[in-house]
This record gives structure tokens, C-alpha cells and sequence, in this order.
């Protein structure tokens, strides 16, 4: 009889890349233009279903909008869901009393509280962090969406768009209907990599300032773990040791996780790393989604090596890699890394937040934390951490005080567009202030704000003409605690 983890052996020899396609050859070949049917007229076109369109969805629907929203995927919830990425940052500025963010993202949460599926993890109950079940939260995003009036086009993929100088006239979506067509007078880009953007042929950046970007990372869960279970720490610390057996390469850490929401013996894992990987092309995201669950393979047998953790049965794994960083837009305004780190309040802040500056480097084992309060954590290439300031403060100094940060409507608009707003990951911010941004009760509040400014929006006018000051009323008004 086979041994019972069998499922997690390998062929020790991990071909990589082999399974790739050959690279492309330098050919093209030509596509007959064609009439294309026209799927749908509304007047908020989002295209990506995750935290950030769907509150994009819901907020222009909500104001009385035809609104539609296209999703490559069978749900809504991006990483949330398929990435199953469980925790959803506070509600609360640093000093955990005052509460800087409201509106759809703490309606997502309070809609899950009251089903029972989530977790704060702070004693109070309520300012820490939330650990969420990203299966009930699949519901939760329905009704979300459903339940403001947005109509849905799920398995569809955008795949272009028709320009009309500045403007969008048409975009293009597929799936298995076919090529069709869809006509909005405000198109809202929340694909996370900038599809819509890109497609329409604005600018757009990738990456750091090498076009690197962040490692990405395939989520699973395990069941089985023992009450006496050694913590993440240190199963992080022997798998550095150990050469992983498929490519004979050191683990290139970092690894965190949360206890299951129903029950404590259930382990999300964000252990796997897959390094120089850019998810925006092709070939390398199936790269990374194969060696991703090479990788998971091997930590599920050195972690069933490890006190507590010998029972361990794999869950279940995020149905695709989750992408922390590719194409974000150029806005009208850049957000900075020091804009981030001194919390710089702007005349049109939609959003706030406490999220740290977090860089998982490229393309080496590491990471770099860099927090409002002036201290920063960096995980060093051979696994040790190093810690100080980065306002150049003596160590022993006393921190900043520093609420939260602000970010921008300009970092919503894209430089090149006037009928095009973006929302979430791909926002215009520079890399390290991406680091922060990107975490998920930030993307919702962008798409909470991209939603009602598209409906404010009157006929024709630029996205960047928007009376900001009239966004931010509509906001508070909605229990963004803006003011
Ligand atoms: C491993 C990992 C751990 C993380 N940890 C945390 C954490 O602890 N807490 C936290 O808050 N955040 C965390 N993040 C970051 C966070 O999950 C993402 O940055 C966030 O989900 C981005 O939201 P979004 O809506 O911009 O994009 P996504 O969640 O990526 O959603 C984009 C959606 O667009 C769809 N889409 C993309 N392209 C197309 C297309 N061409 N056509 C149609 N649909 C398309 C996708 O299918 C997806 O549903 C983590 C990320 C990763 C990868």
C-alpha cells in the first residue's frame, strides 16, 4: 500500500522550464478585422472582480449607475478568494482607538462577522486585524455585488480596447460566447495588473525600478495540526536549512499563516516564493504556478517532519498563485514612498491607511518592512533579520506618531485617459509605496472611491476635472471617515 503521504512525493529532479512552451519565435500573423457583438451598454463598465471592483461595482451601482463587471474567474473576491489571502488588515490608525477606514470594506466585514467568518485578532475583538473564510466570503462579494444591482459577467476575460483619442470607446472581452464587445462611458481598470490600461496602449510602470516585482506566492491550507504544533517561526527557520530536493536551491522564505476561522487545527500557509516571475507575462506565471506547487509539495514533507505538525493533510491550495506586483498606471499623482512614511494628507485623500511598506524582494530569499512609527525589519538573504530606523533616528529614539497615510483621487486617474479610472493593486503609486497600498482594506476603499466618482462624473468630463472635494462628501457620506 502506498504510504499515506504519497500524494506529496515528487520526481526529485524538478525539470524546470522544460515543460514551457519554446520560446517565441520573431513571427506574427495577421487577424482579419471583424464586427464584434456588443455584450453590454451601461454607464460603468469595471473589469476584475476583486476587493477593488467589486466595491468599484457596487458603489457606482448603488448611486443609480448601469453598471457591469467582467471577472476572468467563476467568483468574485480575487485573492481573497481564489488566492485564498485570509487576512484583512484594521479599520483603526496606529494608535488602535481612532477609526480611519468605514464604508464598503467595513460593511464586507461586519457582513462576515454576522455569518461567523472571520476572526479579529486583537483582544478588544474589533481593532486588531481579521482573519476571514475566504469560502463564505465568496457569498459575501455576491451579495455585495447582487445586492447593490450590478450585473455580472463572470469566465470572461478582457482582452482589448478600442480607442477614441483620450477616450475609451469599446472594450473587449472573451469567453466562452465568444469575442464580445462592451460600451460604458466610464471604464474602471481593477485587474490588478492594469489590463484595461495596458490594452488601451497608456503608460504604465512595472515593477521596481528595475522592472522586477515582488515574489509571488501560492497560498494553501492545511488540516492536522496538533494543539502543541511548533509555530511558523521555526518551521521557517529549519526549511531554510534545508535544500529543497526538486532544484537543490535554498527556500527563498518568508512564511506566515493564520489558524482556520471554524477551526483551530486547520493552518492557512503564505509559504510558498517563487522568484523572478513577472505574472503580467504569460510563460513566467505558469512558470511560477508549477514551481509554486513543487515548492508547497516540499514544505508539506519537511513540515509533517516537525512536531505537532505530523498529522498535517494538505486543504486545499489557492486556485491560482497569488500576485503581489506587476503593472500599476501613471497618474496624474505619483504616490510616494515618503508621501506613505509621513502620512502627507492631500485635498483629495479617498483612502487611508496603516499598512506598512512590504517589499518581498524579487529575486533572492528576503523581505523589508518599513513602518509608519520610523522602525523598519529587513529578513536578510541568509534568513537572519536586521532591524533600525529609517528616518535615520538613533534606535533607542522615540517612534512617530504617525496616524495612518492618505492616498490620493490623482492616483486613481491615469495620466493618459479621461474616461478610464483605476482601482486597487495597479493604482499610480512608486514601487515601495505600492508595498503598502496593495494590501486588501486599502484596495476596497480605492474601489469604493473609483465607483463614486465615475457616477459623479458628468457626460463627457475628464476623470482628473472631478471636483474632489464633492468625491469626498459623497465618501463620507457612504462611512468613509474621511474628515
Ligand atoms: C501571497 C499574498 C499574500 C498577501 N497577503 C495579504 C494580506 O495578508 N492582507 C491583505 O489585505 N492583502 C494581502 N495581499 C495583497 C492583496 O491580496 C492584493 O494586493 C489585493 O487582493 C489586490 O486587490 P485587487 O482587487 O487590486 O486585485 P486582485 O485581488 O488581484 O483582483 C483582481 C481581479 O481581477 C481579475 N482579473 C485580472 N485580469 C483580468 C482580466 N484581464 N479580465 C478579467 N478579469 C481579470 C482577477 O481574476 C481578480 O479577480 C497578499 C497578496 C499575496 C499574493
Amino acid at each position: 500500500m502506498a504510504p499515506a503521504d504519497d500524494t506529496f512525493t515528487q520526481d526529485p529532479k524538478f525539470p524546470l522550464g522544460g515543460f514551457l512552451p519554446d520560446p517565441p519565435p520573431a513571427r506574427t500573423v495577421r487577424e482579419p478585422a471583424r464586427d464584434v457583438p456588443v455584450l453590454a451598454e451601461c454607464d460603468v463598465a469595471v473589469f476584475g472582480g476583486g476587493p477593488a471592483g467589486v466595491c468599484a461595482a457596487a458603489a457606482a451601482a448603488r448611486a443609480g449607475k448601469r453598471v457591469l463587471l467582467v471577472e476572468r474567474h467563476g467568483c468574485l473576491g480575487g485573492m481573497s478568494t481564489v488566492g485564498w489571502v485570509n487576512r484583512i488588515h484594521t479599520l483603526y490608525g496606529t494608535d488602535r482607538k481612532t477609526q480611519i477606514i468605514g464604508g464598503l470594506p467595513e460593511e464586507f466585514l461586519r457582513r462576515l462577522q454576522r455569518l461567523g467568518a472571520c476572526r479579529n485578532l486583537a483582544r478588544d475583538g474589533e481593532t486588531g486585524d481579521w482573519d476571514i473564510c475566504g469560502e463564505t466570503a465568496k457569498f459575501v462579494w455576491d451579495d455585495l455585488a447582487v445586492g447593490s444591482g450590478v450585473r455580472l459577467a463572470l469566465h470572461t476575460w478582457l482582452v482589448g480596447a478600442v480607442r477614441d483619442g483620450r477616450r475609451i470607446a469599446a472594450a473587449l472581452v472573451e469567453s466562452k460566447s465568444g469575442r464580445q464587445a462592451v460600451l460604458a462611458r466610464t471604464y474602471i481598470d481593477c485587474t490588478g495588473d492594469a489590463d484595461l490600461v495596458r490594452r488601451a496602449g497608456a503608460a504604465t510602470t512595472l515593477g521596481n525600478p528595475e522592472g522586477k516585482c515582488q515574489a509571488p506566492t501560492l497560498v494553501f491550507r492545511v488540516g492536522g495540526k496538533g494543539p502543541e504544533a511548533v509555530p511558523l517561526g521555526r518551521l521557517q527557520a529549519e526549511l531554510f536549512q534545508t535544500p529543497m530536493d526538486y532544484n537543490g536551491e535554498r527556500y527563498p522564505c518568508f512564511l506566515w499563516g493564520g489558524a482556520g476561522v471554524w477551526n483551530p487545527s486547520e493552518q492557512m500557509m503564505a509559504g510558498t516564493r517563487v522568484l523572478g516571475v513577472n505574472a503580467a507575462d504569460a510563460r513566467d506565471f505558469t512558470r511560477a504556478e508549477v514551481e509554486a506547487r513543487y515548492q508547497l509539495r516540499w514544505i508539506l514533507r519537511q513540515l509533517k517532519g516537525l512536531p505537532g505538525w505530523e498529522k498535517t493533510y494538505l486543504l486545499d491550495q489557492g486556485a491560482q498563485i497569488g500576485v503581489r506586483e506587476t503593472h500599476r498606471i501613471v497618474p496624474e499623482h505619483l504616490l510616494t514612498r515618503d508621501e506613505v512614511l509621513h502620512g502627507v494628507v492631500f485635498g483629495d485623500t479617498i483612502a487611508r491607511g496603516t499598512y506598512p511598506v512590504d517589499i518581498h524582494s524579487p529575486d533572492a530569499p528576503g523581505i523589508t518592512f518599513e513602518n509608519l512609527d520610523g522602525t523598519f525589519r529587513r529578513q536578510k538573504a541568509d534568513g537572519s533579520w536586521a532591524s533600525g530606523r529609517w528616518d535615520g533616528e538613533p534606535a533607542g529614539a522615540a517612534k512617530r506618531g504617525t496616524l495612518c497615510w492618505n492616498a490620493p483621487y490623482g492616483s486613481l486617474v491615469p495620466r493618459d485617459l479621461e474616461n478610464v479610472l483605476a482601482a486597487g493593486r495597479c493604482i499610480g503609486a512608486d514601487h515601495a509605496a505600492a508595498g503598502a497600498i496593495r494590501v486588501m482594506i486599502n484596495c476596497m476603499q480605492f474601489g469604493q472611491a473609483a465607483g463614486t466618482a465615475a457616477a459623479l462624473l458628468a457626460p463627457g468630463q475628464a476623470a482628473r476635472d472631478l471636483d474632489a472635494s464633492a468625491l469626498r462628501k459623497a465618501l463620507a457620506a457612504a462611512g468613509a471617515p474621511l474628515r
